[in-house]
Formats: structure tokens, C-alpha cells, sequence
């Protein structure tokens, strides 16, 4: 384990402005709070952080993000708060070190599934700053390093298909080669140990049969650039053994030589110099038609640059070899902290929150190759995203401003349709509620739901609205066929006549309409009259019109009076509650409630309009009485419905008054939706009030408890 002042000195030796302070308070600090803890390993759980931290350093990050690596499990791990790292290491150090403790907390959440490119862009967007995924992917390079010490199979499993599926195509993406190759590698070793071992053999084989070509090849590449006057450093590299195996699985080949298994690499000053070398080691060795690659001129989409080419090499091997600036190798190496650490050096002070993302951004903007970085979609539009959780942990994307119920239908139409609320990270919140990253979702469904209209007006996806409309144009219909139905029972009973399909015969075609559903459609809409339709299939009836006795009835009565009188209500069309954007609207002008004696009104185009019979905006139509509808309610007792009933109510203007309202409207189970002081003097408040209420009888209810209330001077239900 690394000491303190090893950590140190580390980091001031690339960053002499390095705050020593803050490193050796937050070493102590991690000692202190992991405490006895210990690890699988049975080293001090502390010795964790700490390597972590020696991770990052060979990175050269900031004191600030190597503070972070010491702390990042204190909060979740130990009995230390977000408010104390702030108190004691400051507001920046608290924000990097709360975002990987939400990073930890997701991962425990989700189980690895086949939503890992989701999870990668979870991770992504949740981490407005990099330094916090940076010491995740350390912090997951050290738990990998020592996952043979987990007991259990089955964790270590988990762990390893986890690193492989989600943290190494991520350091992949942010250029961070040596954490990706290292990652895929221990995960490998875990996840197909007999394959890991037997490449390993063949690479060890290998090596010792080349004995010291590798060396030798060195020597002749340095040779050769020393006589060509371009100053370089030779490396050569041997390739993982997983990457091997990629390459023997992807192009279906055993590996026989020496270039399966070593890059070799000349570092050179400048990006002139690298051409210069690449034309001097053309000039020098044959070479191998095809596999000459420029990215120097044209990166690869996380940021690699380098010139890339085989030749038949010094001892007649294929050699492969890359060429690029000391400054191109860090970046291949070491990514996204690579970038930052340049622009540090340069730019010295801007404010590194915003050079970490925009140089993320840029990286993502400037992605050509989809294989090798966030498929089809950058950063910015993770911002534009929300990720969510199913119970078991699958991640559902999602668009900001998604609700439940875009949830719900993004998991199943099924699930929509038969959604009635939501439990959002355990707790029942309304289906409007807009969803954060990280929400765990739990769709609470009934078998004989419906969707709600009124969903409309929140959804957001196209999905979810689709669905809504698709079921409100649905029953819509339904209902305006029903209550097109209702009304040509009506009109032909009273004329005498049966309402059958052979009565109807050819009507929908004299009328222009496909079907009798569509008829009835078109009267329930108001587009075609009963009575027309009654003309149409009985031509007799017009001419005796006015003679019948209905005929003359009508005239003399308003359609209410026969409803009233009990007898002549047998084909009275059912009413259900309100239900909004559907076939029966109730009038605003009078707010009938269950229980009104009611008469409905033809509106073309709109369906039929509610009134009570006393409603005063009825006069209106009395010279229509083709439009009058005879109407019942029918509503069962356990129909949700709102129904709104409004009172005008005198209180007197004395402390108390108006809450001495509000409660024995509570009192008596009614709910106030909406209230209007319509008046007030020093005496006196006069308000309408509007109230939720089952039926009239409850309404009544209501209004009479208000009448045996002393501040309450006068009551009365509000009619049109
Ligand atoms: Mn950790």
C-alpha cells in the first residue's frame, strides 16, 4: 500500500502547484473513517482508496480528483456525510466525490442485462463532470485487480461481465486505452479462465522463441531513425491476451507470428517528423499493401491519432508499426486525462469543470467511426435524456420531461394501457410526475383499466400519445355509435316504428355512409339528424308530420316535461359521468350533477350537452325540439368520476369564517376545486365555490350543514 508521502510526491511530480494540504488531510481522513474495515483480500479496506488514488496519479489528475479517489467510499461506506467532506475538503471535492457515490449506488441497482449501452449512457450523463467517471473506471481497474478474492463465484461472475460490458467499452470511448486493455483483460481472466490461460501459454511461447528479436528489431528501428536525423524513442508493445484473442475469434486464425503479438511504436517530436519517419521506414522495408492507416489526418473518433503501417521488417517478420508525437501517445494511452492534462499545462487556470466537458464534447463531436465511440449519439443529447430503472434493474431511456406513464408505455403498450399509478424509488407520486435520472420506477397496473385522457395532456413520447389517442378515438367512437343508437331509438319509437336493420336497409347508402355504425356515428355527432334518418327510411313519415301526436306534443312541451313525468322515460338515453373529450359534455352553465333531473341537447359536431332541466340557457333551443334528448343518469356507486356542483355562499367577515366553510365542506367528504370571492365588504364575503361531490343528494348534504353553520349567513346551489 502506498504511503502518504508516497502519494504525495507523486502528485507534486507532475504537479508542483499540487494542494499537498487537501491530499494529506483526505488521506488521513479515508484511514480514519474505513477504520477497521477490511477488505475480501483481508488488507485494510483503506489500502482500497489509496490505490485507487496511485491509479489516477499515473494519469496526472488533479489534486482534486486524486482527494476524490481517497473519499469516494466514505459516504456510502462509513458513517462520514456529504456535509462534512464539504466542510473539511470543500464544495468541489463534495460534488466529484457525491457523483460517485451515485455511480456506486446505480450500480448496485442495476443488474447487468442486455441494456448495457444504456447503462454506459446512464453513466455518461450522470456525470457532468469526467473526473467522476475517471475514478469510477479506477476504482473498478482496483476492485478487478482484486476480484480473485471474492468468494463467491457467482459475484465475481457479475463483476467481471459488468466490467466488460459497461466499464471497458467506456474507457474505450473516453481514449483511456491502458484501463480498457488492463479491464478486459481481468475480466477475461475471470469470465473464460481456460481460454486466458492457454493464449497466455502461446504469448509466453512466443516470446521465448523470439528471444531477443524484439530487441533486435528495437535497435534497427532506433538505427534507422538516428541516420535519417529524426530524433525518436522506439517502444515495442505486447498486446494483452485478451486483445489476442479478439483477433483469433474475430478473423477466425491461430496466431503464428511475432506481429500477432508485439506493435512496435516510434514516438517522434512532431507531427512533420511523423511523416518523415513513415517515409523513411517505407523507404527502408517493404511493405505490406493494405494496412497503411492515416488517423493522424483523419482521428478516430475518441481522439487517437497515429500513423499506422506493417512492413516486412529487419528480420523478415511482418512488423506492425505505429507512428506518433509523444503528445498523440499520451492521448492513446491515457485519453480523455491525457487531453485535460495538456490543456492544463497551456491554459493554466480556466476553470477545469468546464474544460473537462467541453473537451468530452469535442471528442463526441468529432466521433466518424460509430464502431469505436457512442453509437449514433453524443453527449449532448444524453442531456436531453432520462434513464430509469424497471424493478429488476433494466435501465429504460427516456426523454426529459418523461412521466410514468411514458415509462410505462415505453415497457409495454400492455403495461400503458392498464397503468392506474406509479411508485417512484418506493413512493406513490401521480403519474405526472416528471422522472429524474436513476429513478427506480414501479408501475402499479388494474387488468380492467383504461387509459386516461387526461394523460394526454402530460406524456410526453410518441409512443404513449399515440397510444392515448388511438384509445380516445376508439371510444370515442364506440360512444357516439351508442349514443347515435339511443337517439334513433328514440325518434322511430315515437313515430311508431321499429329500429332494425331491415327498416334501416339501404338508409346508409341513400346517406353516404358505409355502415349503420357510421350512421349511428354521424347522428350521435350531430351531422345527420334522427329524423332525418326516420324520412329517409320511412318517406311517409315527413308528410305526416305535425299530425301524430308526438308531433303535436313536441311542439307544445319542451322533451323534459315527458322525462319528468316518469312514464314516457323508458327509452331515455343512460348518462355516465363526466368524461373529458367524449361524446357527452356537461353544460358549464348549469353543473349537473347525479341526481338532477336532466335533458340533453344535440350539438352538431360535439356530441350531446347536459343541462339540468331548469337550466335557463335552455330557451334557446325551444324552437328545436329535434335536438332535445331525453336523458337519465346512470351511474354506479363505484364510478370515481368527479362530478362538480357549485354553491354561491354569504360568510361573515370574522376570523374564522371562511375556514369554518372550508371544514364542514371537508367535514362532509366534499372537495373544494376551485373558490371565487365574488364579492366583500367590511361584512360580508360572497363567493362561489366549487365542490367535488358524488351525486346531488351529497351536494345536499352539504349545503344544508352549511345553513347550521353560525358564520355562514346564506347558501344556495348556483343553476344556469
Ligand atoms: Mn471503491
Amino acid at each position: 500500500m502506498m504511503r502518504q508521502y508516497e502519494l504525495v510526491e507523486r502528485v507534486r511530480a507532475y504537479d508542483p502547484a499540487a494542494d499537498e494540504d487537501l491530499l494529506n488531510r483526505a488521506y488521513v481522513f479515508t484511514m480514519k473513517a474505513h477504520g477497521a474495515q477490511l477488505r475480501a483480500s483481508g488488507d485494510p479496506y483503506f489500502s482500497h482508496p489509496i490505490e485507487v488514488a496511485g491509479i489516477l496519479t499515473e494519469y496526472r489528475l488533479d489534486s482534486a480528483t486524486i482527494t476524490t479517489a481517497l473519499l469516494h467510499d466514505t459516504v456510502e461506506d462509513t458513517v462520514a456525510t456529504m456535509d462534512q467532506i464539504e466542510d473539511l475538503f470543500g464544495a468541489e471535492v463534495a460534488k466529484l466525490v457525491d457523483g460517485v457515490t451515485k455511480l456506486s449506488k446505480l450500480e448496485l441497482r442495476s443488474e447487468v442485462n442486455r441494456e448495457a449501452e444504456n447503462f454506459r449512457k446512464l453513466l455518461l450523463a450522470m456525470s457532468d463532470d469526467i473526473r467522476v467517471l475517471l475514478v469510477k473506471l479506477a476504482d473498478r481497474l482496483h476492485n478487478m485487480r482484486t476480484l480473485r478474492f471474492l468468494n463467491k463465484a457467482e459475484k465475481r461472475q457479475r463483476i467481471a461481465i459488468e466490467t466488460m460490458e459497461i466499464y471497458a467499452p467506456l474507457a474505450e470511448r473516453l481514449g483511456m486505452r491502458r484501463i480498457k486493455d488492463e479491464l478486459e483483460d481481468l475480466a477475461f481472466a475471470e469470465l473464460n479462465s481456460e481460454a486466458h490461460e492457454s493464449v497466455t501459454k502461446r504469448l509466453q511461447f512466443l516470446r521465448d522463441q523470439a528471444g531477443d528479436m524484439v530487441d533486435r528489431i528495437t535497435n534497427e528501428l532506433r538505427q534507422t531513425m538516428q541516420e535519417a536525423g529524426i530524433p525518436a524513442t522506439i517502444l515495442g508493445r505486447e498486446k494483452k491476451a485478451y486483445a489476442v484473442w479478439r483477433k483469433m475469434e474475430r478473423d477466425n486464425v491461430a496466431f503464428e507470428q511475432l506481429s500477432d503479438i508485439v506493435a512496435f511504436r516510434i514516438v517522434v517530436d512532431s507531427v512533420p517528423d511523423c511523416y518523415r519517419a513513415l517515409g523513411v521506414v517505407h523507404g527502408r522495408y517493404r511493405m505490406v499493401p493494405g494496412r497503411f492507416k492515416d488517423y493522424i489526418s483523419t482521428p478516430k473518433g475518441n481522439g487517437y491519432r497515429s500513423l499506422h503501417t506493417t512492413v516486412i521488417g529487419p528480420v523478415r517478420q511482418r512488423t506492425e508499426v505505429q507512428i506518433r508525437t509523444s503528445e498523440m501517445h499520451d492521448v492513446a494511452e491515457f485519453g480523455v486525462a491525457a487531453h485535460w492534462a495538456y490543456k492544463q499545462k497551456v491554459a493554466g487556470g480556466a476553470t477545469p469543470h468546464y474544460r473537462w466537458l467541453q473537451e468530452l464534447l469535442e471528442i463526441l463531436e468529432h466521433a466518424e467511426n460509430p464502431e469505436e465511440f457512442l453509437e449514433h449519439t453524443k453527449l449532448a443529447m444524453f442531456q436531453d435524456q432520462v434513464f430509469c430503472f424497471t424493478p429488476k434493474g433494466d435501465v429504460i431511456a427516456l426523454p426529459r420531461g418523461a412521466t410514468p406513464v411514458d415509462f410505462a408505455y415505453a415497457v409495454h403498450t400492455e403495461v400503458g394501457d392498464s397503468c392506474v399509478g406509479a411508485k417512484i424509488n418506493g413512493r406513490v407520486l401521480p403519474l405526472r410526475t416528471q422522472l429524474a435520472n436513476g429513478d427506480q420506477v414501479e408501475i402499479l397496473r388494474s387488468a380492467n383499466s383504461k387509459p386516461d385522457p387526461n394523460w394526454e395532456s402530460f406524456a410526453v413520447t410518441g409512443r404513449a400519445r399515440s397510444a392515448i389517442r388511438r384509445f380516445i378515438r376508439n371510444r370515442e367512437r364506440a360512444e357516439y355509435i351508442e349514443l347515435g343508437r339511443s337517439i334513433a331509438e328514440k325518434v322511430f319509437r315515437e313515430a311508431g316504428h321499429e329500429l332494425t336493420d331491415a327498416a334501416l336497409g339501404h338508409v346508409s347508402k341513400v346517406l353516404r355512409l358505409k355502415s349503420h355504425d357510421d350512421l349511428y356515428h354521424a347522428i350521435g355527432m350531430g351531422q345527420v339528424t334522427a329524423r332525418q334518418l326516420l324520412y329517409t327510411a320511412f318517406p311517409g313519415e315527413r308528410r305526416s308530420r305535425g299530425k301524430t301526436a308526438i308531433g303535436a306534443i313536441n311542439r307544445v312541451l319542451p322533451t323534459w316535461w315527458r322525462t319528468s313525468s316518469d312514464k314516457g322515460n323508458g327509452h331515455a338515453v343512460p348518462i355516465r359521468g363526466l368524461i373529458p373529450g367524449m361524446a357527452v359534455h356537461h353544460a358549464p352553465c348549469c353543473h349537473p350533477i347525479p341526481g338532477d333531473r336532466i335533458v340533453g341537447i344535440v350539438t352538431r359536431g360535439k356530441g350531446v350537452m347536459i343541462h339540468t332541466i331548469d337550466c335557463a340557457s335552455l330557451e334557446q333551443f325551444t324552437e328545436e325540439d329535434e335536438r332535445w334528448l331525453d336523458v337519465k343518469w346512470d351511474v354506479s356507486p363505484d364510478d370515481d368520476n368527479v362530478h362538480v356542483g357549485r354553491i354561491r355562499a354569504i360568510v361573515i367577515n370574522e376570523p374564522g369564517g371562511l375556514s369554518s366553510l372550508s371544514s364542514v365542506i371537508a367535514k362532509n367528504l366534499g372537495n373544494i376545486s376551485n373558490l371565487r370571492i365574488t364579492n366583500r365588504d367590511s361584512h360580508f364575503f360572497e363567493m362561489v365555490v366549487d365542490i367535488e361531490v358524488e351525486d346531488v343528494k351529497h351536494l345536499t348534504n352539504i349545503i344544508t350543514a352549511l345553513r347550521a353553520t353560525p358564520q355562514i349567513n346564506e347558501v344556495h346551489r348556483v343553476r344556469g
